[in-house]
């Protein structure tokens, strides 16, 4: 692809050129155009340029889902920059080691995150720039003539720096070129979800994950669809922009759909716009899939995907066969592949990790050489994931490497006791983990949020487990919490939850 073609920003600009006034972002009942969204982009472009940024210079986005994220987001590709998206909830000191590691030159930063910004900023010098819903508070960033074109850039150029944990360690910055998100978009609007400017998107992945960010804005503005922003996740606001927008495709990782299915509010929806739903992120529990589907009469197809791919490796295809329960085949572009530690392909049915190779893996971490050469020895991207591949090449994962449980010597994947504790009708939520045991090294513990009301006893749960599972999976120890840890797109942190002291 030329760069022209992949550069992001050039996505924007064609798109509002073709279509002006299709509404780009909607929020709180109002239309931000294409049009708009693109001369407020080309302005901030100009300012960013005016106030020393440089195609290549990094600017830090600590913003939630409103119109400004948008807007900051494509000045700085306007203006040829590389965007640095930010968890907003980062506390000064992971705050200092993003600004310090990635360099960035500004953060354009919303009101209630920039006490801590600028705390996080003593160390680089990064200039602190406070927003309002649609861009830098007046005043506070200005001068410049506009950027309307996009700035040069290559296609193996750096257009995002990601900054995941990884399995272990410092978070490190995944550096995704303009070919990488430009074709993992492509795909997710021609290939995953059909995407057409008719469509309108549920916006409630934060933008700053990989997940929201491309299969989200950057589908949504390479078609012309519309993107429905939610600020934050929350069942009852997501239920509300559906009805009211009428939204057609949904876009969520598997707690997102289960609080939507359990918020009252969801029991007199109407969801009959709802044209496709797509799932990532972790995986889907199959009660939360068949119980959706039949609450508001739509399919979700289950994708499989991470920050350094871009993030789709694998899907469930519209046009193929759905295979519940599996993360489907690769997407056009990318090779997966289950291998021995050896890094052999092993047979079909056994259990390996997943390599990946293809246009969506990223072009290395930020400035850590050997981070890099780690994951990606070969060519061929190291996941972390163990999964198993069938004849027809669809993938089924198990689990994450670091999450198996080795209890006496057998492996036990959390991942397959957790989708036998989900069918007890009690039980909300659930994680399984490790718990330490003097005999058997490990033993396997499940922490259990509970419906409301719901009286089901740790007895109970361990009693329904065993009769569905081997014996050497079912936990020995269940433990009650109000609700799971969660990290910031809503997926369960399992290595956050702990057996309490004493059982
Ligand atoms: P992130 O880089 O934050 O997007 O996280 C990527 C990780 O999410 C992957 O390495 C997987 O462990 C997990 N993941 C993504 N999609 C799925 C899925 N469909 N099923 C299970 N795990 C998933």
């Amino acid at each position: 692809m030329s760069s022209a073609e992949s550069n992001l920003a050039s996505h924007l600009v064609r798109t509002a050129k073709a279509m002006p006034d299709r509404p780009a972002i909607k929020i709180n009942g109002q239309d931000i155009t294409y049009a708009q969204l693109h001369g407020m982009a080309a302005k901030l472009a100009g300012s960013l340029r005016a106030n020393g940024i440089e195609p290549g210079d990094r600017v830090a986005l600590i913003l939630p889902n409103v119109p400004a994220f948008p807007v900051a987001f494509f000045a700085t590709l306007l203006a040829g920059g590389v965007v640095v998206p930010m968890n907003p909830l980062l506390k000064s000191g992971e705050i200092d080691f993003f600004f310090t590691n990635s360099g960035a030159k500004v953060a354009f930063v919303w009101p209630d995150f920039v006490d801590e910004a600028t705390k996080g900023a003593e160390n680089s010098g990064t200039r602190i720039v406070e927003c309002s819903p649609l861009g830098p508070v007046e005043g506070s960033f200005d001068g410049g003539d506009p950027i309307a074109e996009a700035t040069e850039r290559e296609g193996d150029d750096t257009a995002i720096i990601l900054y995941t944990s990884g399995t272990t360690g410092r978070p490190k910055g995944a550096e995704l070129t303009h070919d990488n998100v430009s074709l993992n978009a492509m795909r997710c609007a021609e290939v995953i979800q059909q995407i057409t400017p008719d469509d309108v998107i549920m916006g409630c992945l934060p933008l700053f994950h990989v997940f929201g960010l491309v299969v989200g804005l950057n589908a949504a503005v390479r078609v012309g669809a519309s993107l429905a922003l939610i600020p934050r996740f929350d069942p009852a606001a997501a239920i509300k922009v559906i009805a009211d927008e009428k939204v057609t495709v949904m876009q969520g990782v598997p707690t997102m759909y289960a609080a939507i299915l359990n918020h009252p509010d969801s029991d007199s929806l109407d969801a009959s716009s709802l044209r496709t739903c797509a799932s990532g992120g972790s995986a889907m529990p199959l009660e939360v899939m068949k119980a959706f589907e039949e609450k508001f009469g739509c399919v979700i197809l289950e994708g499989y995907g991470l920050s350094e791919t871009s993030p789709v490796a694998s899907f469930n295809m519209p046009d193929r066969e759905r295979k519940p329960g599996t993360i489907g085949l690769a997407i056009p572009g990318c090779e997966m592949r289950v291998i021995d530690i050896d890094g052999n392909e092993v047979e079909h049915g056994e259990v390996g990790e997943i390599a990946i190779r293809g246009d969506n893996v990223m072009k290395g971490y930020w400035s850590n050489p050997e981070a890099t050469a780690e994951a990606i020895p070969d060519g061929w991207f190291r996941t972390g994931d163990m999964a198993t591949q069938d004849d027809e090449g669809y993938f089924t994962i198990v689990d994450r490497k670091k999450d198996m449980i080795l209890r006496g010597g057998m492996n036990v994947y959390p991942r397959e006791v957790e989708e036998v504790i989900y069918q007890h009708p009690d039980v909300l939520e659930v994680a399984v983990v490790a718990v330490p045991d003097e005999l058997l090294g490990e033993q396997v513990g499940a922490g259990v949020a509970l419906r409301p009301g719901a009286t089901a006893t740790a007895d109970d749960i361990i009693e329904f487990t065993k009769e569905r599972i081997a014996a050497y999976k079912y936990p020995r120890q269940v433990w009650f919490l109000d609700e799971l840890p969660k990290g910031p797109t809503g997926k369960i942190l399992r290595r956050e939850v702990k057996a309490p002291a004493s059982p």
